[in-house]
């Protein structure tokens, strides 16, 4: 069996190079955010509102609409959950809202990277072979 490589059990697949030094690169600011601790799911968005009353400007020609008030929106076990934030407190937590988005884009990277790495895997040049033995007799 000298020369020959056992397709069926490979030695580890090897990294390239690149996606080594860009998966440190994402490594490291993961790293670097969740360290912060400061990571906040969903969005905030502002609102403005009208009131009950008839005759408040919000009911005007133009209107003059209540607010800006800002609504912290997340998913919660399917279901859309909403909290109202001061503006003070939109201010502070929007940099969490921005880490969010953040690491979820350095996952999607990451695996488009382990997605690049199985595509470009010798292994899809191999001869197709029989299909595998589903467990029915072939009559
Ligand atoms: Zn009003």
């Amino acid at each position: 069996m000298t020369g020959t490589r056992d397709l069926c059990h490979p030695e580890a697949v090897r990294v390239a190079a690149s996606h080594q030094a860009e998966a440190r690169q994402i490594a490291a600011e993961l790293a670097a955010i969740a360290r912060t601790g400061m990571v906040l799911p969903g969005s905030i968005t502002e609102r403005r509102t009208r009131c009950g009353h008839r005759n408040c400007a919000c009911h005007a020609d133009p209107p003059r609409l209540h607010g800006p008030y800002w609504q912290w929106t997340r998913k919660v076990a399917a279901r859309t959950v909403c909290r109202w934030l001061s503006a003070d407190q939109r201010h502070d937590y929007q940099a969490w809202i921005d880490n969010d988005r953040r690491l979820r884009y350095l996952l999607a990277r990451l695996e488009a990277l382990g997605t690049a790495a199985l595509e470009a895997d010798p292994r899809w040049q191999r001869r197709p072979q029989t299909a595998p033995d589903t467990g029915q007799a072939s009559t």
